[in-house]
């Protein structure tokens, strides 16, 4: 259960309307990134038995919108810091009163409560985007969303993780048959912009450690991909088994409360259970 003193983590929603990582352990909670309003990330956050008053502190990965929008809010709210990168504030300085507590990111590890959090820098336009390692004990949980390419720094964070969040945002016929403009397709598809399925599936048959027991694919393009479509990149490029549990994480609902290991340990009884528990394996 939360409070054994082992790490727990959900993704309590995760897209281009919004995305949000609970990760908690050791009596410190924490949400890296704030992209959903402070009603819809107390509510998710309700269903799987957490309060919202637990949250510690908010880091945030880059100044997207999807990823900061409510960061001063909940900070203000619940009179905690949001952990922000000078690069980063200074280009979301909408989303904050300067009333908040906004400490500087560290580019080393540092801890925050029980928990140790290494910022990993990342390739994506944005001014400073960082993904996130979160540590306790022997488990590491890694949140790797709006992710151009891996490249050899960021697969050798991957490859410390025994959970990892990682982003599959699009597939690629749909993206270069779809309706954005064509400067958008380049965006999205370029090397500073979102993974595409088989890239993510690829890097990760790559730098996944032997110690990974649980992948939750994020940040899925509702215009430009499919559950389905994810599943089978991934079934090519690492099989249909693998020693570590597969999940999907949607925009309008949280992942179930998973502990280090992968298993679930509340949230299984939300409606959304049977797609998620579906995408397990696949
Ligand atoms: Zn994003
Ligand atoms: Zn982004």
């Amino acid at each position: 259960m939360v409070g054994d003193g082992r790490l727990h983590f959900s993704v309590l929603g995760s897209g281009s309307r919004g995305n949000s990582v609970l990760v908690t352990g050791g009596g410190t909670t924490l949400l890296v990134d704030a992209g959903l309003t402070l009603k819809e990330t107390r509510a998710r956050m309700a269903s799987l038995g957490l309060a919202m008053d637990s949250v510690d502190a908010v880091l945030v990965t880059h100044e997207h919108s999807d990823h900061v929008s409510h960061a001063g809010v909940v900070a203000r709210n619940l009179g905690v810091p949001a952990w922000i990168g000078a690069a980063t504030l200074a280009a979301s300085e909408r989303h904050f009163n300067g009333t908040e507590e906004t400490p500087e990111l560290p580019t080393a590890s540092f801890k925050v409560g029980a928990l140790e959090v290494t910022p990993v820098q990342k390739p994506h336009d944005a001014a400073d985007p960082v993904a996130f390692l979160v540590g306790l004990g022997d488990d590491t949980v890694g949140v790797f969303t709006d992710l151009g390419h891996v490249d050899d720094h960021v697969a050798a964070a991957i490859g410390r993780c025994s959970v990892l969040v990682m982003e599959a945002n699009h597939d690629p016929g749909m993206l270069a048959s779809g309706s954005y403009p064509w400067h958008v397709k380049r965006r999205v598809g370029g090397s500073r912009g979102h993974i595409s399925n088989e890239d993510a599936a690829r890097a990760l048959a790559r730098s996944v450690s032997p110690e990974l027991r649980c992948l939750v694919l994020a940040h899925l393009s509702a215009r430009n991909n499919h559950p389905e479509l994810v599943r089978r990149a991934f079934v090519d490029h690492l099989g249909s088994r693998t020693p570590y549990q597969r999940w999907i994480s949607y925009q309008d609902r949280a992942t179930p409360l998973f502990d280090g290991r992968g298993d679930v340990v509340a949230g299984l009884g939300l409606e959304s259970a049977p797609e998620s528990a579906d995408a397990k394996g696949g």
